[in-house]
């Protein structure tokens, strides 16, 4: 009987984990395995760019790729991993209750916005954490043209001042603007905890974001926290109110709950632990892959971040490595010492770092170039033929 490789999850880890590894069974000749991907849609939704508008453009079709490299697909969402038993429990396009059995299992669920329970957040919050959620963002933003003119329909308040909180503030003037008239007197704020504008990114980067924020007209609200939303604002923990008709909350990413299911170690945010084949620790016949690995990038004691830069490449790793394991080849480690970033800051351009310190190498129009490039084709996936997409899923391809 055929082997059954099942990947749960069709993101960025999940998709280059079923092309890499068809790539390596197709390498040697051996068709005696089936590689099934399971998940909620055949797409690849493109996450590092929900904060921008035409949020329902922002997922690519996978079907055609997967039928190309003979990747079997299942609709559904998981719901329970019997480890004992090698069985996935899932919901069925029908909504019906269906059962899945493997004999090697690549979980790929990445993370979710786990929101606070900070009262009025749930009720009155947006964000932009998954495509729904940012459609929703964008319907709301839309209709304020139809509500009367008042300061509160023009600000918008985002919570938190990390990656997600400033591409989503900074890009949030022209968005409005388009929306509301160029002449529109806008407002647009993070609040955050740290004490200097961009501080959680570093000194160098945080030059920048106090740059762009003022020429953009970002407002920060330092050594602080919002401690309530309701209908027409945010409440700030000194007890400042800001009236606003839009809150986006952008902290507290959380690896899938799946992760709970399988008996191994997780780091405090719900990822687990892997070795340097992206095999759960403990687990011989489970890997896991991009935001629900906690997994050594370097040998000097960095680890990969919840992002699509670690994601797609820990997705090669783990389809390979799952794949050699059958196979009984060698495994290639995972390793990605070279950590960049290319930070989105709207209409001012967008800044391009190298290292974990973040020493800046690109900025303005130059960054933004790099930026689109990233956002239009790097991140998205191979073309739906076996040549162009098994040579992208090589787990050895030079990092840029
Ligand atoms: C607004 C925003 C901006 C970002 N910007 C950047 C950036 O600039 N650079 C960067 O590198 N990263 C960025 N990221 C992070 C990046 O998007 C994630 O790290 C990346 O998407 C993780 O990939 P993944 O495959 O692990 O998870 P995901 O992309 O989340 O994919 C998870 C997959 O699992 C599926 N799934 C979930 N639950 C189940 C289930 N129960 N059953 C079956 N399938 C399931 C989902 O449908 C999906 O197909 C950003 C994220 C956000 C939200």
């Amino acid at each position: 009987m055929k082997q059954r490789i099942l990947v749960i999850g069709a993101g960025f880890g999940g998709m280059w984990s079923a092309l890499s590894a068809t790539r390596l069974f197709d390498i040697h000749g051996h068709n005696d395995v089936d590689v099934t991907v399971l998940a909620p849609q055949a797409e690849l939704r493109v996450r590092p760019r929900f904060y921008e508008p035409n949020a329902h453009q922002l997922a690519a079709p996978i079907g055609e790729l997967f039928d190309a490299v003979g990747v079997k697909f299942i609709k559904g969402a998981a719901e329970t991993i019997d480890v004992e038993q090698k069985r996935v429990g899932y919901i069925d396009a029908q909504g019906e209750k269906q059962v899945c059995i493997y004999d090697k299992l690549v979980l790929a669920t990445g993370s979710r916005l786990a929101l606070p329970d900070t009262p009025g957040v749930a009720e009155y919050a947006f964000d932009v954490d998954q495509i729904e959620q940012a459609i929703r963002l964008e319907a709301h933003l839309k209709s304020l043209v139809n509500q009367p003119q008042s300061q509160a329909r023009n600000t918008v308040v985002v919570a938190g001042g990390g990656f997600t909180g400033i591409e989503t503030a900074t890009e949030m003037p022209t968005r409005l603007r388009d929306i509301l008239g160029e002449g529109a007197d806008i407002d647009v704020i993070i609040v955050d905890r740290g004490d200097k504008v961009g501080g959680s990114m570093g000194p160098e980067i945080a030059e920048k974001i106090a740059e762009a924020s003022e020429e953009t007209g970002v407002k920060w609200q330092l050594k602080a926290s919002v401690v309530a939303v309701d209908e027409n604002g945010v409440t700030l923990s000194d007890g400042r109110r800001i009236d606003a008709k839009t809150v986006i909350w952008t902290t507290g990413v959380r690896a899938s709950s799946l992760t709970e299911q399988i008996p191994a170690e997780r780091d405090h945010l719900g990822r687990l632990h892997v070795d340097a084949h992206l095999q759960v620790i403990g687990q011989p016949d489970i890997f896991a892959t991009g935001d629900v690995a906690y997994a050594a990038s370097d040998d000097i004691g960095n680890h990969a971040l919840m992002t699509c830069q670690h994601a797609i490449v820990l997705g090669r790793h783990a389809g390979n490595n799952v794949a050699a394991q059958i196979l009984g080849v060698d495994p290639t480690p995972y390793s990605q010492p070279k950590y960049v970033t290319c930070l989105d800051l709207g209409a001012w351009g967008a800044v391009y770092t190298e290292g974990w310190d973040r020493q800046v190498k690109l900025t303005r129009q130059e960054g933004k170039s790099l930026k689109t490039q990233i956002n239009t084709v790097w991140i998205y996936p191979p073309a739906a033929d076996r040549k162009s997409a098994w040579a992208a899923a090589d787990p050895l391809i030079p990092i840029a």
